[in-house]
């Protein structure tokens, strides 16, 4: 029996596409090995948005490349770092020995068919010779999550064409590409045949600019809810706030599938920032935006990203930046630093920001968000919600973990998973919600 073991590093896209590869590697008879160390082929699924990222796949090599002297193996790097940095990898790490770009992840059973019979170094030429021609040529799958999920991955686009100054997404995985929505309903009805998917995430770099001939986003939502009116849960990831129309909004509200929560990456609250950085709409802007969300809305869970310390950034900007997330008042936020990206507009630029204070603003950011998140939260202490069951908890096997339509963490008395339960919240222990069932 051939074992494999895949780790997933980066954002859902990744895990929806090694789920994909799993289910590949299953139907072609190869079985999950239990540990990494019992493994014939090691396959590490790459992410490369931030330096941290890359610097762990190093480690995780370094560690194979060791286990190779005593439990020899197939080494396979594949992903973003893989398309960012190609043939380097093998000169960096001669113990690798398939690398695998972002548009030959949909062949790689093919590929891998290829080094069984010892002809490693042909994938890795591959790679050089068809490198970015082959962009357009993203394959979709026809399916992306496991058998027993609870919470399916559908993506519906791949790629994005932003170029937000700090980012290198655009330059590993290239420009957009909108799936069929024939496939994407496909893959939604296969799902929903099964009965056990509650929760399905339409996934892109960027599902607003999602468009499929003249069907866009608010279409595609349509059609879905037309097609399968009992959908379970839908939820999207990520928005683009200067595609985001008030016809998805209104197309939310009109649907009570659709899950009361928004992801909208606002980065920064300074239009000086906003302009660096390439994100394409004002401060302003994004201020309506919220309010036309919440008008639509009125009881969404708006999140967020938020990028300190871009190059330039003045105590001014930084405080436009705090002064925005008090006027949004955001449910939550993902906060970053800058950190230079090569390859990027934004690696050109004196990253002036010294490290000391980028880490200042991040803790006073990280403060002032966590104020806000916890009064929110607090003001619902004491509603009843839904909650989706995902199984025990880890903590106490009498309790079950759920997430609210806001992807809040819930625990509560009970047992049992893979269900809709009514819970009342009774106190919240740092980002949880303590709570109890009223029905079901
Ligand atoms: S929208 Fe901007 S930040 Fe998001 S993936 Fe595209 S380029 Fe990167």
């Amino acid at each position: 029996m051939r074992r494999f073991w895949l780790e997933t590093y980066g954002c859902q896209m990744n895990k929806a596409e090694s789920n994909a590869l799993e289910g590949q590697m299953l139907d072609s008879g190869w079985v999950p090995a239990s540990a990494a160390e019992d493994a014939d082929l090691v396959i590490l699924n790459t992410c490369s948005v931030r330096l941290t990222a890359e610097n762990r796949i190093w480690g995780r090599l370094g560690y194979f490349k060791k286990l190779k002297e005593t439990r020899p193996h197939t080494l396979v790097v594949m992903g973003c770092m893989a398309e960012r940095l190609k043939g380097e990898i093998k000169k960096t790490v001669p113990a690798v020995d398939m690398v695998v770009g972002t548009f030959q992840k949909a062949d790689f059973a093919r590929l891998l068919g290829q080094a069984a019979c010892g002809r490693h170094a042909l994938a890795a030429e591959g790679l050089q010779s068809e490198g970015r021609g082959r962009e357009g040529a993203y394959a979709f799958q026809a399916r992306h999550s496991r058998k027993n999920d609870y919470r399916a991955f559908v993506p519906i686009m791949h790629g994005c064409d932003n170029f937000c100054s700090y980012c290198i997404v655009p330059f590993v995985r290239g420009r957009e590409v909108s799936r069929d929505p024939h496939s994407i309903f496909g893959e939604i009805g296969g799902l929903l045949r099964e009965g056990r998917v509650k929760e399905i995430t339409l996934l892109g770099q960027n599902v607003n600019s999602y468009r499929f001939q003249d069907l866009d986003f608010p279409g595609l939502l349509e059609e879905l809810f037309r097609r399968f009116p009992d959908a379970p849960w839908i939820r999207f990831l990520t928005s683009h706030p200067k595609d985001f129309s008030p016809a998805l909004a209104k197309c939310m509200a009109s649907h009570r599938a659709m899950c009361r929560h928004i992801h909208l990456p606002v980065q920064h609250g300074s239009d000086t920032i906003l302009a660096a950085m390439n994100r394409q709409y004002t401060r302003g802007a994004y201020l309506a935006l919220t309010e036309t969300i919440r008008e639509a809305l009125p009881d969404v869970l708006l999140s967020t990203d938020l990028l300190i310390g871009f190059p330039g950034e003045t105590d001014k900007d930084f405080q436009d930046t705090l002064d925005l997330i008090r006027a949004v008042r955001f449910d939550d936020a993902f906060t970053y630093y800058y950190n230079p990206r090569q390859g990027t507009a934004a690696w050109k630029m004196p990253d002036s920001v010294p490290e000391k204070l980028k880490l200042e603003r991040l803790r006073e950011l990280i403060e002032v968000q966590k104020g806000i998140s916890r009064e929110k939260k607090k003001q619902r202490l004491g509603t009843t919600v839904d909650v989706l069951a995902e199984g025990a908890s880890k903590k106490n096997s009498a309790e079950i973990l759920g997430r609210t339509e806001g992807d809040e963490m819930v625990v509560f008395p009970g047992q049992g998973a893979g269900d809709f339960r009514k819970v009342r919240l009774d106190q919240l222990k740092g980002n949880t919600f303590y709570a109890h069932e009223v029905s079901r």
